[in-house]
């Protein structure tokens, strides 16, 4: 566990979703798809297909672009390691919990996870909408205790040798993980490069793509 491990603060917290009130608003709307659904207003497939473009690729198409971006630009680099709220922020990806961003890099020696233990909070910024998962209470509990049977689970076998640094997330100051730029990736544009950064990779439940 991280030495800098940040307390989640409810006390200071204006738009955070806590269990129990998420599993009030997820009932509030199951009931509302239902009765737009039974009106033929709506078409449930549509909704799933919408969501799952926000969870896989509208939203983490932001955070690849900026890991693209600190690959291909060392002041980049250096800025987000600095100041991710700005650095992020100067791409145009502001708003609703990335207001507060830390950049963890991946290394050699360190692999970086995160985590929210006590609820879901997530870069909705730089990832979009959070993975059914990461809010599940297995993961919020394991991926501290276990990280590494967690990602193993996840296909991610990592070195014995590599040390695994899990941050956990609060209302307060959100994690994106930078990974390893891939190899044999030197001459490749930004929005290339962006293409081989998943969205799990930026959890940390993932390394970046081999370039095909
Ligand atoms: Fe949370």
């Amino acid at each position: 566990m991280s030495a800098d491990h940040h307390h989640h603060d409810h006390g200071h917290d204006h738009d955070h979703h806590h269990d129990n009130r998420y599993s009030d608003m997820q009932a509030r709307v199951k009931a509302l798809e239902t009765v737009l659904t039974a009106k033929g207003l709506i078409d449930p497939a549509a909704i799933d297909v919408i969501v799952e473009t926000y969870e896989t690729k509208i939203g983490p198409r932001n955070g690849a672009r900026v890991v693209a971006k600190a690959w291909s630009d060392p002041h980049f680099a250096a800025w987000l390691k600095e100041d991710a709220t700005a650095a992020i922020a100067s791409l145009g990806y502001t708003g609703r919990q990335g207001e507060h961003m830390r950049a963890v890099f991946n290394t050699p020696e360190t692999h970086n996870l995160v985590v929210c233990t006590l609820c879901s909070c997530y870069p909705w910024a730089v990832l979009g909408l959070p993975p059914v998962w990461y809010k599940a209470p297995a993961y919020r509990s394991r991926a501290v205790i276990d990280p590494r049977s967690v990602l193993a689970e996840f296909g991610l076998t990592l070195p014995e040798d590599k040390k695994i640094r899990v941050w956990d997330s609060t209302a307060e100051l959100r994690y994106l993980v930078i990974p390893e730029r891939p190899d044999g990736t030197d001459n490749m544009s930004e929005e290339e490069l962006a293409e081989l950064v998943s969205r799990d990779a930026m959890i940390g439940t993932a390394i970046a793509g081999a370039p095909a």
